[in-house]
């Protein structure tokens, strides 16, 4: 790691670093080109997406005061309640009330355009895209990117471009990337909690960010029906392969019963990877349209994005997601025999190098 001010700002390995500079700069280029920017995460924006967007905005403000910055949702839905003590959280807006055409789509934080869900009409009618995002992707979808799955989040990147543009971050640039970063590693907990994000936090708290109010909003601000929820999901965990698969799941019926909201239940996939044990965790939840969404977590080397694309969804190795046509049995019969092949396969692999 290379270090500034006795931190590491910048990716470990020579490689990334020499990308992630010459993508900068490409973004720098079509930034300075447009006039017109609309900056966009993915459909049901977590932590990343939507404190990453908001850093970003201000970051740009900050260098190119002329210019017009949009923070858009990709989804015509209201920012989620725990996201919404964000700074400049309000500015954000709907894809259906955005009608200019931009110079310039800024995607971040997804892989796939289809992520960007209604968004995805804006970006067609943008002159050029730039993306910022850390999913593993193998075709490049923007005229200038840097995609860097080494990052932890892609707060992450979005401070250390707000460096390269030599922008002064203030307390909410701050405040929007240490959420970033502070959700993805789910608290510093996760296997991607690097060096590289820990100094990053630790510039930002410098620079006025507050892990306390980011804790009280997001993490300790449940609704007593998401409680009761949690607490039905709680009851129902199993598991398989001798405890190495654990699983849960909530139904349309929970939700009516508990009062819980569709996007609070986001979450609950964190109570089923506690289980002692369990290397790989499951949860399916029943969603509008005959769909089911269904999140899955590694807590080892398992790489889950794997089986996610399988299913027609991605993400990262140690977090992916999809969606399902069909009910949650069928999910669950669909899902569970390639979790049980990565297993195996992991577990001969690991036998015939023993
Ligand atoms: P979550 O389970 O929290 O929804 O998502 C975990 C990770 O997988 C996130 O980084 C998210 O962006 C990614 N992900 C979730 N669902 C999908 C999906 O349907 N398609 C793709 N490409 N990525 C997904
Ligand atoms: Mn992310």
């Amino acid at each position: 790691m290379s270090s500034r001010e006795g931190g590491c700002f910048e990716p470990s390995s020579k490689a990334d670093a020499k990308m992630q500079l010459e993508g900068f700069a490409a973004v720098k280029e079509l930034i300075d080109e447009a006039q017109r920017i609309v900056i966009c995460a993915h459909t049901s924006p977590d932590g990343d997406a939507l404190g990453s967007v908001l850093g970003l905005m201000e970051t740009i403000r900050a260098r190119w005061p002329h210019k017009e910055v949009t923070p858009l949702l990709a989804d015509d839905a209201p920012v989620p309640r725990i996201y919404s003590f964000l700074p400049h959280a309000e500015e954000l807006e709907r894809p259906s009330a955005y009608t200019l055409d931009p110079d310039l789509f800024i995607a971040v934080d997804l892989s796939q355009m289809g992520r960007l869900n209604l968004a995805q009409e804006v970006c067609r009618r943008a002159k050029k895209v730039a993306v910022l995002d850390h999913h593993p992707c193998d075709v490049p979808m923007g005229d200038a990117e840097v995609v860097r799955p080494g990052a932890a989040a892609v707060g992450v990147i979005i401070a250390e471009f707000a460096l390269f543009l030599q922008v002064e971050i203030t307390p909410h640039i701050a405040q929007n990337l240490l959420c970033a970063i502070v959700t993805d590693t789910g608290r510093f907990q996760y296997q991607n909690a690097d060096g590289e994000a820990f100094a990053v936090a630790s510039l930002l708290v410098s620079r006025g960010a507050s892990p306390s109010e980011i804790s009280l909003n997001v993490y300790q601000s449940f609704r007593l029906p998401f409680l009761h929820l949690k607490s039905l999901v709680m009851g129902r965990i199993t598991t398989f392969e001798g405890g190495r698969i654990a699983y849960s799941y909530a139904t349309q019926n929970d939700l009516e019963r508990t009062g819980a909201d569709l996007d609070e239940s986001d979450g609950l996939i964190d109570v089923v990877r506690s289980v002692e044990g369990s290397e790989i965790a499951l949860f399916l939840k029943k969603v509008p349209n005959g769909k089911v969404r269904g999140n899955l977590r590694s807590k080892g080397a398992h790489d889950v994005s794997a089986v996610a694309r399988l299913m027609g969804g991605g993400g990262h190795r140690a977090a992916a997601g999809f969606t399902f046509d069909g009910d949650i049995d069928e999910a669950l019969a669909a899902v569970l025999p390639p979790l049980r092949k990565l297993l195996k396969e992991n577990c001969d692999a690991a036998r015939s190098e023993g």
